[in-house]
């Protein structure tokens, strides 16, 4: 297993924090907390992937901590082991019921507290091993599709609690289908991994996301970005896709490799909806293609029902 995971324990004892430790620290990162609050503030600050959690403790027990914990989405998900000394069927129910993943019993036998911990943190390192491949695109190791469509919603959100400007961005390979007929699909294939890989590196920029969602189409999902921020942006990103300078002499366009690219910027509102964002996007993006690619256009318009009036992007670099 990786040394990469962490795991808090929780205990008010001096010496059952030792013997924690002790099982832990040769299979995972050890932090700790001597108190409920404590570990609830270590939990969201730190983030760790296993909670090892003492029930009676003074102030806050543990079952008022993992009650905080499961209600806050940065720390509902981190799997809790409890610790009780008390041997009761009641407080071992009212522990998973909590959500437990786990009760281990005082006193406390080391191997057997180390074999139930690295358990649990075998479970959480195939979980974020799987979730890892389900969002990834294979072909390019960019986000895929369903990573695009739960990152939207989570930034869908966000913009509409706090009113924060939003842009969307598809783009799309220019002529790839001729590029593939002229070379062959291993060649396309590797076209879109180069593109990928440049439209990734281009944004530099931890909080936006670019996905491929399709084909030869990908997308960008840019928070607190507006439309002016946006369009410098994906300037920069058509420009660094040119500049890879893959001969595609096939395109009607441009003796290059090239793409064509489609913004919409908005705040969320409670009248729209996702879908009707990327229709814009997408509407815009056909619009830069009409107007002869290795481009983009874009909308700002707040209301999808009105008559979307699309202005050009720049036409030539
Ligand atoms: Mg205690």
């Amino acid at each position: 297993m990786n040394d990469e995971l962490r795991v808090l324990i929780v205990d008010d004892d001096k010496t059952n924090r030792r013997v924690l430790k002790e099982c832990i620290s040769g299979i995972a990162q050890v932090l700790l907390a001597k108190n409920g609050h404590q570990a609830i503030e270590k939990a969201i600050e730190l983030q760790p992937d296993l909670i090892v959690l003492d029930v009676v403790m003074p102030d806050m027990d543990g079952f008022s901590v993992i009650e905080t914990l499961r209600n806050r989405r940065n720390t509902e998900h981190i799997p809790i082991i409890f610790i009780t000394g008390s041997g009761s069927e009641e407080v071992e129910m009212k522990g998973l019921k909590l959500g437990a993943v786990d009760v281990i019993g005082k006193p406390l036998h080391p191997g057997v507290v180390q074999a139930r911990i690295y358990t649990q943190l075998q479970n959480v390192f195939q979980r974020r091993l799987l979730g890892s491949l389900a969002n990834i695109d294979a072909l390019t190791t960019i986000a895929n599709r369903r990573q695009f469509d739960e990152v939207l919603e989570k930034e869908w959100n966000a913009s509409l609690s706090r009113q924060t400007p939003l842009s969307l961005v598809i783009l799309d390979v220019d002529y790839f289908k001729k590029y593939n007929d002229h070379f062959g699909h291993l060649s396309g294939d590797r076209v879109l991994k180069n593109v990928a890989l440049t439209l990734k590196d281009s944004l530099n920029s931890e909080n936006a996301l670019v996905a491929r969602i399709g084909g030869e189409e990908f997308a960008m999902i840019l928070p607190d970005t507006h439309l002016e921020k946006a369009q410098a942006l994906v300037k920069a990103a058509i420009e660094s896709v040119q500049a890879l300078n893959i001969a595609h002499p096939a395109s009607k366009c441009n003796p290059v490799v090239t793409v064509s690219a489609g913004i919409h910027s908005f705040i969320a509102d409670q009248v729209l909806n996702r879908e009707a964002a990327f229709d814009l996007a997408d509407k815009a993006l056909f619009k830069a293609k009409e107007n002869g690619r290795n481009q983009f256009s874009f909308t700002d318009n707040l209301n999808p029902y009105q008559a979307i009036e699309i202005e050009t992007g720049l036409s030539e670099f």
